[in-house]
């Protein structure tokens, strides 16, 4: 059994999770929108699982929609918000997930501007380019801004309090991305003041293919999919009610369990650090000064190639990320790296590590172990090979 260090790419299935779905894959087959008995028990279920989503990200019920993911989550905001608004600015960090990018460059083509503000070499948004790029727009200009609340790559989480603060003085419409914040830190969308929030089950040990957008309903949004009335006609299509209803019970868990999962990743994020700064003490570890999620590490060790690190690492049993799981057989150097000032040679050596509920400090032990071995191997290779 391979050892899995990639949670922040994708999470196991809860087995209480497994156990809330099944009735709704069997027995309770209905349509959430008819008016029958078993319509009703579907519709039953959603909408405990709108609360359950809600109360995660201390969101109203009504806030919630569900979609298909993150990524339809983060396009339904944008296309959405876009469509009403015409034409306009959009301004996103440089560290952004392509789900929020490539909407965001398509909208291009609509006639929207696009920027990218530049992010410290931590990767965080420097406030004050977000402030001098919104001062150089006109002041009845239309502007969405995106900034995410946790990198999947590197983990630093973005203080969202100034950049709040500034999409209101400038009256930006906020898209936060909270897929990979949401179950391992408190997230706030009321106290956040954002219009748009993103969340996706499968980081939460949810099923794959059922998300959310958190909306305030005072922001108006053209739907993407158009059909029936569902999802109050923000998302139409038949509720996929099992999934819809294992989001809800991950995301009451992921509440419930939030403190006790956030303090035994932290302790093992702790031993893995610490471990590889003393064993491989040529260790980059990337956003380090940053506040960081108490899961991931994204680090690199000079003049290795991550892609075969990764392959190797992988045939001895261990699976890890080299950067964005979604770019996974695409071999450019992270955006995030590259925006961080990395230079393009250091950020194709780069490994992601993200623990999980389910990691062990066994595990760690075997990849430091798996990692010093790799590393030995493929610098004496170099070596011969450049001699
Ligand atoms: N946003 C972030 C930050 C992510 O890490 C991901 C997935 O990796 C997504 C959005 C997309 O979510 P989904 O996989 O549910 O489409």
């Amino acid at each position: 059994m391979a050892i899995y260090l990639d949670y922040n790419a994708t999470t196991p299935l809860d087995g209480r999770v497994l156990d809330a779905m099944l009735p709704f894959l069997r027995e309770q087959f209905g349509n959430a929108s008819s008016g029958h008995q078993s319509g009703r028990i579907a519709r039953a279920a959603v909408d405990v699982a709108r609360e359950q989503v809600a109360a995660l990200v201390n969101a109203h019920p009504s806030q919630v929609v569900f979609t298909s993911g993150g990524t339809e989550a983060n396009n339904l905001a944008l296309k959405g918000r876009a469509a009403r608004l015409i034409s306009g600015y959009i301004v996103m960090s440089g560290v952004e997930h392509s789900s929020v990018r490539t909407p965001a460059i398509a909208l291009q083509k609509h006639g929207w501007m696009l920027d990218e503000i530049g992010v410290d070499a931590d990767g965080l948004l420097v406030s004050e380019n977000l402030q001098a790029i919104f001062s150089s727009m006109p002041a009845d200009s239309a502007k969405i801004l995106a900034v995410m609340l946790a990198n999947n790559e590197t983990g630093i989480i973005h203080d969202m309090a100034p950049i709040e603060a500034l999409a209101r003085e400038f009256g930006a419409t906020l898209l936060v991305d909270a897929v990979q914040a949401a179950g391992k830190i408190p997230v706030d969308f009321t106290g956040s003041g954002a219009q748009f929030m993103s969340l996706s089950a499968h980081k939460i040990y949810g099923p794959k293919g059922a998300g959310a957008l958190i909306v305030d309903k005072a922001v108006d949004m053209e739907p993407l999919l158009h059909g029936g009335g569902h999802e109050k006609a923000r998302r139409a299509g038949t509720e996929n009610v099992a999934a819809i209803v294992g989001f809800g019970k991950a995301a009451e868990l992921a509440l419930s369990e939030l403190s006790t999962r956030h303090a035994q990743t932290q302790t093992l994020h702790h031993y893995l650090e610490t471990r590889l700064r003393s064993e491989l003490p040529q260790v980059c570890i990337f956003g380090q000064q940053a506040k960081r999620l108490p899961n991931t590490s994204f680090f690199a060790l000079p003049g290795l190639d991550g892609e075969t690190l990764l392959m190797n690492l992988d045939q001895a049993g261990l699976a890890v990320s080299s950067g964005s799981a979604c770019g996974t057989g695409d071999v450019e150097p992270s955006h995030v790296l590259l925006a961080m000032g990395v230079s393009p040679e250091r950020a194709r050596g780069a490994i992601r590590v993200s623990l999980g509920k389910e990691s062990r400090r066994s595990e760690i032990d075997s990849f430091i172990g798996c990692l010093k071995q790799q590393v030995r191997a493929l610098q004496s290779f170099a070596a011969v090979a450049y001699a």
